[in-house]
This record gives C-alpha cells, sequence and structure tokens, in this order.
C-alpha cells in the first residue's frame, strides 16, 4: 500500500494527483475521480452524505431571508456574491467513559449553607465527533456535526456512492489530516474531557476526577457537505452556512437594520430609566438606617435592568447579528 502513496496518481485517469503526503483522500483535478491516497484508510471506512445542488441552497437561502422579520424588508439589497459547497471530514466514535469523580455541592436549609463532599461512580455513553484536521479554525464545522448527529441524513459508502454523481458534483474535499490510529487517541482524549465538563456544569467544585474510555466504537470518516454563502448588503459582506443534505441553514450572519438598532437603543434607555425609577422608589420606601424585606427584589430588579442595558447596548454597537438556525 505505501508505494500508492509514492506514485501518487488517479487511480482512474492516470493523471498526476497533487497531494501533500498527509492528505488521505484527494479528489482528481483532471477526471473528478476519488482517490485513497493513505494507506491506512479503505474505501470502506468512508460514508459520504450526498449534497443537494447549488440552486437547492441559494431557494434554501431567499426563503430563509424572506422568512425572516428582520431581513425581508431588505431582501432586494441583498447580493448572493459567492457559493461554495464542500465536504468536511468527520470522524465520528461512540464512547462508554467510566470512572470515579469526588465533588463538592452547596446544601441549602433555611438560610444556612452547608458544602457537601460526596463520591460517585458512573458509566456514560456519549456521541463524539471530531473533525478530521488540525486547523479547525473554520466556522459553522460545530454546527454542521452537530446537526447531522441530531437528524440523521443517510450516508452512502463510498465503496457504494455512484461514481458518475460524484463527478458530477463538484463539490471539493477538504483534506483529512490524520487517520483512524490519530482520531482514535483524540477521540479517547475528548470524550473523557467531555464527560468532565459534563460533571464540572453538575457539581461546585471537582476535588478529584478519573476515567477510562472502557468502549470505543470504531471510528467512521463521514464527509458532510457544507455550503458558504457570502452575500452583500450596502458594501459590507456577510456569510452563510448551510448544510448540504437538505440545503438549510445551520448559521446566519445578518447585518444589523436600522429597526433591530433602534430596538436595542430602547432597551439601553429602558434600563437608564427603569434604574433611575427604582432608586426612586428606595429613597421614598425607605427610612435611613432601615433595610426592609424590599432590598432583595430591588436588588434583582437593578440586576435585570443592567443585564438588558449591556446587552443592548452591545447590539447597539454591532454592525453583525449571528443567529443559530
Ligand atoms: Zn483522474
Amino acid at each position: 500500500m505505501s508505494d500508492e502513496v509514492a506514485s501518487l496518481v488517479c487511480n482512474v485517469c492516470g493523471a498526476e494527483l497533487k497531494a501533500t503526503p498527509e492528505t488521505l483522500v484527494k479528489v482528481c483535478d483532471y477526471c473528478g475521480a476519488l482517490n485513497i491516497v493513505s494507506g491506512v484508510l479503505e474505501r470502506e471506512d468512508i460514508s459520504v452524505v450526498p449534497s443537494v445542488g447549488e440552486e437547492v441552497v441559494l431557494r434554501k437561502f431567499w426563503e430563509r431571508v424572506r422568512g425572516d422579520s428582520d431581513l425581508r424588508g431588505i431582501a432586494d439589497k441583498l447580493k448572493v456574491v459567492s457559493v461554495e459547497g464542500r465536504f468536511i471530514p468527520f470522524w465520528l466514535s461512540r464512547c462508554k467513559v467510566r470512572g470515579e469523580v469526588i465533588y463538592t455541592v452547596k446544601e441549602y436549609s433555611g438560610n444556612k449553607v452547608r458544602v457537601v463532599r460526596k463520591k460517585a461512580r458512573f458509566l456514560k455513553s456519549i456521541n463524539v465527533k471530531i473533525v478530521g484536521r488540525r486547523q479547525v479554525a473554520h466556522v459553522g464545522l460545530d454546527e454542521l456535526a452537530s446537526r447531522y448527529l441530531a437528524t440523521r441524513p443517510k450516508a452512502s459508502p463510498l465503496s457504494k456512492l455512484d461514481e458518475d454523481w460524484w463527478r458530477g458534483n463538484r463539490l471539493k474535499i477538504l483534506s483529512m489530516e490524520f487517520d483512524r490510529l490519530e482520531a482514535e487517541k483524540i477521540i479517547m482524549e475528548d470524550s473523557i474531557d467531555h464527560v468532565r465538563g459534563i460533571w464540572e456544569r453538575r457539581v461546585d467544585r471537582i476535588e478529584f476526577f478519573a476515567a477510562d474510555v472502557v468502549e470505543m466504537e470504531k471510528p467512521k470518516l463521514i464527509l458532510l457537505p457544507l455550503w458558504e454563502i457570502i452575500y452583500e448588503f450596502r458594501g459590507s459582506l456577510y456569510f452563510a452556512y448551510h448544510e448540504g443534505w437538505s440545503g438549510r441553514p445551520i448559521l446566519f450572519a445578518e447585518p444589523m437594520i436600522t429597526r433591530r438598532r433602534m430596538m436595542y437603543l430602547g432597551g439601553m434607555i429602558l434600563s437608564v430609566l427603569g434604574g433611575a425609577g427604582i432608586g426612586a422608589v428606595i429613597s421614598l420606601i425607605m427610612e435611613p438606617g432601615e433595610s426592609g424585606d424590599l432590598l432583595g427584589p430591588i436588588l434583582l430588579g437593578l440586576a435585570v435592568l443592567g443585564i438588558l442595558g449591556y446587552k443592548s447596548a452591545k447590539g447597539f454597537v454591532s454592525d453583525v447579528r449571528v443567529e443559530r438556525q
């Protein structure tokens, strides 16, 4: 198998394949055939979720725009600049993680707080997904994998994929940079981190944590189609990401339109007025030195108004709003 890596020619047309030694799968620039370059990967190891074509993705894009209360009004001023589809390689597996944790939680009885130390054993099954690349600085990938796990569209093994479809689909494959053995190592670390994260969100403090992966499904490599639409509005560029199996949007950046900006401005004014109003109420109802029962709710009200003011101010100054679908 290793001499295949050395020769690097297309197994269909014989043209030279421009691939780095790290490339595992490469589409021939000349005939479009899919070549498995790596010796550690078999055709059976890879599955593909086929993609709809560009026109379906664009139709969903415009449906999203016309169905959105903010964008509807400016739809005729939006211009699509580019549309590009790519296959993103993911390694998917399911792991069972077993371990032990010692943690503390706070228990309240009346107005007393008690810190209690507890110990637990656990066995947890989780889905793990990792991008088959080292540089993951790409927007939309996490959303893509999550949407895949949530909707489970049909995937075909590469060996059963219609070659004509493959050649006609024109989607590029983002190159894969690690093979199954490396993927297994990362999946193992990730799944333990993931389970630890679940505990961290659940308890106050972790004093001890030890876990092992006791079972791992053989990682499968799956190519998921991701479409990127770049569009323009008043001289600025915005992106939208769509998954390719149904063409629906998964991540959508929207220009901040004036009406929404005014909404945020309203929130800011309201929070300032509300704060002032509460201040006035405090001075009216409370004699100096009195610490009435109203203080709690009033402070809570101030905190809520503070958050409203902060969020509104942040929204007001930003030019783009990203919506997860
Ligand atoms: Zn070829």
